[in-house]
């Protein structure tokens, strides 16, 4: 069992999650909770979805009110962790605190990756990460305005979707072949672009955008590697992340495409744990490292290290899963469908409801559901399990896949 106080740098999903699970497994020593984004902690996913469509205010994003971290004796820190002293076990802060730890965790997650070409630095090119941008580009959501989309990745197409339905011209330009081609299959992106296309979102495969075109500071257009010239008056940006691993190298941490972590999500320093967007963890069902971007991830870590920390220290195991809501369609995907050498399709393309079944040598290794909640939910059960069914029953429509989890 751990001794000391725990100190969580980042208040995203895996932070705030982490500070819930210790107080529910009995931790008593203290916790400060450090975020650096002048809100409570709150949720991620609807800034692309619900909440960019205007429902609610910032309250609805919170995970829990303010008192939910008094009642539960939670140490909330507006604040920006700017150093660790590892051998004194401190850490601090931009305000000049300095908080003693008796194990540190980082949960710094990631930041948008910037466009690096003319203009890019223009008010009308904006991204879309935080809650404070997700504000701001609701205000710039109104029929008949132009955007173009960089990037035809999750976020990049929630929000090409979301402006499209209230009425906006959209363009979404996407060096790939295809969309969202890092994540899904090509079933997937095709069902995908057919949608988004048949919404009247106009979808550019295969080129660049050289510059952004303007007059007077103001947005105009941006110009494209083929030579062509698309007029907008709002660039929005999803070209990937960047995970937050500079703290930890400065303190001397192994950092690569993540903060290094092993099966236990523990640094190389026995006092020191990385978790969520940030980390890049040995995965024993894996095989190799893992950086994953995802609410399940960073969720199941927290909980991971919540238990080590409270005396029910094993090895990381979450089952990866994830979700994307483009206009009316849910895509759902449970398990790593990377690396596959098979796809069987379940269900029925034509009324956007089917599943895209991923196999490697034979196993199930991840199923991908557009609106089969059902499949979906079979998949991250069977796939935790670390089960499989085979290609010929998963594309028998009459096979019973609750059966095949009995
Ligand atoms: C618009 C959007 C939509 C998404 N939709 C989905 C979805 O539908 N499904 C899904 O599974 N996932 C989705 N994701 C991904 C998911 O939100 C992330 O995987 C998740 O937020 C990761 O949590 P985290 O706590 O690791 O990192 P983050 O959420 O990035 O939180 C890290 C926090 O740490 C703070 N921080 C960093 N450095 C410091 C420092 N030095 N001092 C103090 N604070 C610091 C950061 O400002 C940030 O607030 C979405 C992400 C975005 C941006």
């Amino acid at each position: 069992m751990m001794q000391g106080p725990v100190v969580i740098i980042g208040a995203g999903h895996a932070g705030f999650q982490l500070a819930a699970s210790l107080r529910q497994n009995g931790f008593s020593e203290r916790i400060a909770l450090v975020n650096d984004e002048g809100h409570l902690p709150y949720q991620r996913p609807p800034l692309s979805k619900a909440y960019l469509k205007g429902t609610g205010g910032p309250d609805s994003l919170m995970f829990r009110p303010e008192k939910f971290y008094h009642d539960q004796n939670i140490d909330l820190f507006s604040d920006r962790a700017v150093s660790i002293e590892r051998t004194a076990r401190k850490v601090l802060l931009a305000s000049g605190v300095s908080l003693d730890y008796g194990h540190l965790v980082l949960a710094t997650g990631a930041r948008n990756r910037l466009l690096d070409i003319p203009n890019a630095h223009l008010a009308g090119v904006r991204y879309l990460r935080t809650l404070d941008e997700s504000q701001a580009l609701r205000a710039c959501i109104a029929p008949g305005r132009r955007v173009v989309v960089i990037g035809a990745g999750f976020i990049g197409l929630e929000f090409a979707a979301t402006a499209r339905a209230k009425g906006m011209e959209v363009d979404v330009i996407e060096l790939g072949p295809r969309v969202m081609a890092r994540a899904v299959t090509a079933e997937i992106s095709e069902f995908f672009q057919a949608r988004h296309s048949a919404a009247g979102i106009r979808i550019h495969l295969g080129v660049q955008v050289t510059a952004i075109e303007s007059d007077g500071g103001k947005v105009t257009g941006v110009s494209l590697s083929d030579g062509r010239h698309i007029a907008a008056d709002l660039i929005v940006v999803g070209v990937g992340v960047l995970p937050n691993v500079e703290l930890a190298a400065e303190a001397g941490l192994a950092v690569a495409s993540g903060v290094i972590v092993d099966e236990h999500l523990l640094t190389a320093d026995p006092h020191v744990s990385a978790i969520g967007d940030c980390a890049l963890f040995a995965s024993p069902r894996f095989g190799g490292s893992l950086r994953l971007e995802s609410v399940q991830n960073a969720a199941d870590q927290a909980r991971c290290v919540a238990a080590r920390l409270t005396g029910d220290a094993k090895p990381y195991d979450g089952l990866p899963w994830f979700w994307s809501d483009q206009g009316p369609d849910k895509l759902q995907i449970a398990g790593l469908t990377t690396g596959y050498d098979r796809v069987v399709v379940r269900g029925d393309r034509a009324q956007a409801a089917f599943s895209a079944f991923c196999y490697r040598s034979g196993q199930l290794v991840g199923i991908e559901s557009v609106n089969r909640a059902g499949d979906h939910m079979f998949g991250r059960r069977l796939l935790a399990a670390h089960g499989s069914i085979t290609p010929e029953q998963a594309a028998d429509a009459g096979f019973d896949l609750k059966a095949a989890l009995t």
